[in-house]
């Protein structure tokens, strides 16, 4: 029996192959490798997309949240909010910054950053407060900036996995100063290697991101700032630039392919089905059910040919990176507890019904 992948690549790239060679022929002809004029193209393309005024390219998702954080003045002795149950590099980030992680739990429901948690983690040190639009749907953002904008507390948005996501109208990544995005190949806009982008409406930062993408220069040979190499590569930017003009069509298909297992699973005991926050446009950049014995359920599946996968096995609490925190088993116990059921089924824009029936079948027999 065929393999089902967790994400089908191939399916994507046979939809864009013509339009990517051409541009890459253009590039290659031209040899504008670094900031050629694609890549100013799918910044203005894309920041039309968010919903905002200015997107700055770089090198990845990682170093889109540093280099925002960085811009917001964001540094040594600060402290900045984020969830627990999160892929790694939004802490990475926020410590390569030389700031402080300072971790909170997740509500049980959606798996979004619990905000009375971060309210009570304020304090005279807290800088900025980092939500995660986890899965492919928004944080409450209205309640995010209801905490942060009395205080005083910047927010920069991961919106690593919301590509179009909204909510309450809005799109992910345009309610804090900034946002972060990566362009990873798996998320759903994803380049042909690492990619990533500030997203922000301010003038003054994204200037700011375009001096410190560029070794801290906006002047060629002149460096007032220490500064990265982390620019988005001139060719990424032909293949973003035709997904991107595809994508709402593949976020749809995603948003069926969500509702068609939400058929399929609902009513069986032991799955736990994902859970949309009322007033959000979701995305379903993964599609997340909750299972007990979820590593016997991942094996069995595994074994039936099925890609599922665990996003993410491990909180940042107990994390060995993050050790120095001095956090401990049963200090999150949403984050902890959701690592150990949460299971991400197969999900992709081309993902057939009969793919679906499959992984549903065999997830239904997996969970007995
Ligand atoms: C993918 C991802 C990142 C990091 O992006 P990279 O491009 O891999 O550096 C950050 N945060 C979240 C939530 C992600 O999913």
């Amino acid at each position: 029996m065929s393999h089902i992948p967790l994400v089908d690549l191939k399916a994507q790239h046979h939809q864009i192959a013509a339009e990517v060679a051409q541009g890459f022929a253009a590039v290659l002809e031209n040899t504008s490798f670094i900031l050629g004029k694609e890549v100013a193209q799918f910044e203005e393309a894309f920041a039309r997309f968010s919903g905002v005024s200015h997107c700055v390219g770089v090198a990845n998702g990682t170093d889109a949240l540093e280099l925002a954080l960085r811009a917001a003045g964001i540094g040594q002795g600060d402290e900045v909010i984020l969830p627990a149950n999160t892929f790694i590099a939004t802490a990475l980030a926020v410590a390569r910054a030389g700031a402080t992680p300072v971790l909170v739990d997740c509500d049980p429901d959606f798996q979004l950053i619990d905000l009375r948690q971060a309210e009570a983690k304020v304090g005279k040190r807290t800088k900025a407060v980092m939500p995660v639009h986890l899965f492919g749907q928004a944080a409450p953002m209205e309640r995010v900036l209801e905490l942060a904008r009395p205080a005083g507390i910047l927010v920069i948005e991961d919106a690593a996995q919301a590509h179009g996501a909204k909510r309450q109208g809005r799109t992910a990544g345009s309610f804090g100063l900034a946002a972060g995005v990566s362009f990873y190949p798996g998320k759903n806009l994803g380049a042909y290697g690492d990619g990533g982008a500030v997203l922000t409406s301010s003038a003054e930062l994204a200037k700011k991101v375009r001096a410190l993408r560029n070794y801290g220069s906006e002047v060629k040979y002149h460096h007032p700032e220490t500064g990265f190499n982390s620019r988005l590569d001139t060719l990424q930017a032909v293949v973003l630039s035709a997904k991107l003009s595809r994508l709402a069509g593949w976020n749809e298909l995603r948003r069926g392919a969500a509702a068609r297992y939400h058929e399929l699973l609902s009513g069986i005991g032991g799955i736990d089905l994902p859970r949309t926050l009322p007033g959000n446009e979701h995305i379903w950049h993964l599609y997340v059910v909750r299972v007990p014995r979820r590593d016997e359920v991942l094996k069995k599946l595994q074994a039936a040919g099925i890609g599922a996968g665990i996003h993410y096995p491990v909180p940042i609490h107990l994390q060995g990176a993050f050790a120095h925190l001095g956090h401990q088993k049963g200090d999150f116990p949403c984050a902890e507890r959701a690592a150990e059921e949460i299971l991400s089924l197969p999900l992709f824009a081309e993902i057939t019904p009969e793919q679906q029936e499959r992984v549903a079948g065999e997830l239904r027999k997996a969970v007995g």
